[in-house]
């Protein structure tokens, strides 16, 4: 959901929400990826708390609850993607763990140290990486940990438009060993870095087009519409071509100092 249009942004939230709501993940990512970083985590309790930040409709909250006894606070600020997410988890029968909560990722409503893992996937980049990391460690107990995945470059040199797409779309992608140190000076001990697969965006991109066609159906000649979807299939383009250069990196890293 990585569009920085601000004529988007200034009409209608209402539109871009129920496109993206008719995705099952509105960023990349797979289950299986989930689980692999969910992998690197001492095996969660009952009792264990985990917040996943900026969770959309929930893929990978579900997929966390099923995969261990934990409870998920699971926030986001669009109200449309929560309710979607407690109907999942009331029909997997484990609404008891779920508690899904409106809130701002800037200024999360929280105690220090209520969790004991914090988990956002494709989302921190709304807050920022450098930002998200250091305004979200005091949510995490001592020794938990902290699972994100980040915009990451592949290459130190890239041709000039996969270059100019990003500093548009979002200036603070960088190499994974540029966001480990980032994490390091922090207060964070890297456990893990790996990158999503090529098949998690097919995942993403390629349903993506019969949810595009039936999103203009349904609001034909509409602008925010119309751009919206421009938007979404020019990225699938750009990532077409310059997939090499690119791509997500979960981090996985413990809380570590004072
Ligand atoms: N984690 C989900 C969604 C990723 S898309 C997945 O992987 O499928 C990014 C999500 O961040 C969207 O659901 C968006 O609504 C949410 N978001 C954007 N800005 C936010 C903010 N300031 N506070 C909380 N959530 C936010």
């Amino acid at each position: 959901m990585q569009d920085n249009n601000n004529s988007i942004h200034q009409f209608d939230y209402s539109l871009i929400c129920e496109y993206f709501a008719s995705l099952h993940r509105q960023g990349p990512g797979s289950d299986t990826a989930t689980l692999r970083a969910l992998s690197f985590l001492p095996v969660q309790a009952a009792g264990t708390q985990i917040i996943d930040i900026g969770c959309g409709t929930g893929a990978s909250t579900m997929v966390l609850a099923h995969a261990t006894n934990a409870h998920i606070t699971a926030v986001d600020l669009f109200e449309d993607f929560l309710t979607m997410l407690n109907h999942k988890a009331t029909a997997a029968g484990i609404d008891h763990r779920v508690t899904a909560q409106k809130a701002d990722m800037n200024e999360l409503p929280f105690a220090d140290e209520s969790f004991d893992v914090v988990w956002s996937e494709g989302a921190i980049y709304n807050v920022g990486f450098q930002r998200g990391i250091s305004l979200w460690r005091r949510l995490i107990k001592p020794d938990g940990y902290l699972v994100v995945s980040e915009a990451t470059w592949s290459t130190v040199t890239r041709p000039q438009e996969i270059q100019l797409f990003w500093e548009e779309a979002y200036p603070e992608i960088d190499l994974v060993s540029a966001k480990v140190k980032h994490l390091e000076e922090a207060g964070y001990q890297v456990i893990a870095t790996f990158q999503l697969p090529y098949s998690a965006w097919e995942d993403f991109y390629r349903p993506a087009q019969a949810a595009q066609q039936h999103f203009l159906e349904s609001h034909p000649e509409n602008a925010i519409a119309l751009e919206l979807v421009a938007n979404q299939r020019h990225e699938a383009e750009i990532f077409g071509k310059y997939h090499q250069y690119y791509g997500y990196t979960f981090f996985v890293a413990k809380k570590v100092g004072l």
